[in-house]
């Protein structure tokens, strides 16, 4: 078993975790082969991927001439019909949902990085896996924490304490905010992200989608799952056990540690480009409560969870074109929350959505969110 080659397909392979994940490739060049690659438009990149890594399918969205022997199919063929140990969905937004369905209905392991999907459509993706025989793995490094903290046990949790770093404007006055640009936004303090995800961070919307993505990872209701400040990103979530014992992971923050352990699961191994902590140098470890005035796309977020439904396929079509417009520099960053808000509060929901419904939701939300933009609602 531990010498057997592990198959992998790649979703989304030239953005941030893609990349992150091709470098854990090269590292266990002996241990790992990619079947699949998958990408949008990154065409340069993509095909120096596809000559280094020689991956029998290929899927990209935009026109280019593929090396012989390797067979272009759809994102969602690729899914279903590579021979895969793992399926890593490293794509933004919601490309990747349908592809993930695909691969759990043939009853495949799934690593997330990708976590809209989960927070779209969670209940429909965790019943496919156990209908199946497939597994969703976390990828996002709180997620991972925890799981790593769960390993041996059977008690019960009380709580999940998930670590935000409260990204670059933590503290800062609305009217300041109102005047944040995109490459402010961009400059997280503690990650190297793709730029959806470092948007979601600075508003800390991206907190509010792990509630929900742990909720239907860990089975936990989401009375039992905190958010806490906590600006150096070396604990990377906690759990708290019945007895009240809390168990921590640490790390400095680098994704490829998370990525390479779904990956090897349950196995862990020696990436010698990892960087271990260096406690001499470090401090202090800090923590503080979350002030919800400073992050209304978080507390949007967490009314949306309560609610239900299509709400939070509805909450993540809304941030997803609301972000896209502020990296355009077509709206304020302050107005991201007020968009979401405007398209939450026209939605009709349905209950007990099947992906029909969810698709739906999203593409309506879509176009609320840009209604909303254009102050036409
Ligand atoms: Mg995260």
């Amino acid at each position: 078993m531990q010498n057997k080659v592990k198959k992998l397909v790649l979703l989304g392979s030239t953005g941030s975790i893609g990349r992150q994940t091709l470098d854990i490739v090269r590292v266990f060049k002996d241990k790992l082969q990619v079947t699949g690659l998958a990408c949008g438009n990154n065409t340069e990149l993509f095909i120096q991927q596809v000559k280094e890594f020689k991956p029998q399918l290929a899927c990209c969205a935009a026109d280019l001439q593929l090396p012989a022997g390797i067979t272009r199919v759809s994102m969602q063929e690729m899914a279903s019909q590579a021979d895969a140990d793992v399926v890593i969905v490293a794509t933004t937004g919601k490309v990747g949902l349908q592809p993930t369905m695909s691969a759990l209905l043939e009853g495949k392991t799934v690593a997330i990085a990708n976590k809209e999907i989960l927070v779209m459509a969670g209940d429909l993706l965790k019943q496919l896996a156990t209908r199946h025989g497939g597994a969703i793995l976390p990828i996002d490094s709180e997620h991972s924490a925890i799981w790593q903290c769960l390993q041996g046990e059977d008690s019960d949790v009380s709580r999940l304490l998930l670590t935000a770093s409260g990204g670059p404007f933590i503290g800062w006055p609305v009217k300041k905010l109102r005047r944040v640009t995109a490459s402010q936004a961009l400059n997280h303090p503690t990650w190297k992200m793709g730029k959806k995800v470092t948007v979601d961070s600075a508003t800390l919307f991206n907190k509010g989608l792990e509630v929900i993505e742990a909720h239907w990872l860990f089975d936990l209701p989401y009375e039992k799952i905190e958010v806490i400040i906590h600006r150096q990103s070396i604990i990377h979530s906690m759990v708290e056990f019945k007895d009240g014992s809390i168990k921590a992971q640490l790390s400095i923050p680098d994704m490829h540690l998370p990525i390479q352990y779904a990956i090897f699961y349950p196995q862990r191994m020696v990436n010698p480009n990892i960087r271990p902590i260096d406690f001499s140098r470090m401090h202090n470890l800090t923590f503080e409560p979350v002030n919800y005035v400073d992050y209304p796309c978080l507390k949007l977020a967490l009314e949306a969870i309560k609610l239900g439904d299509t709400y939070p396929a509805v909450l993540c079509a809304a941030d997803e074109t609301a972000v896209n417009l502020f990296l355009k520099n077509s709206i304020a960053f302050t107005e991201i929350a007020t968009i979401i808000e405007k398209t939450l509060g026209m939605h009709s929901p349905v209950s007990n959505p099947g992906i029909e419904d969810i698709l739906l939701s999203d593409g309506w939300a879509c176009d609320m969110a840009l209604k909303a933009a254009r102050k036409e609602i």
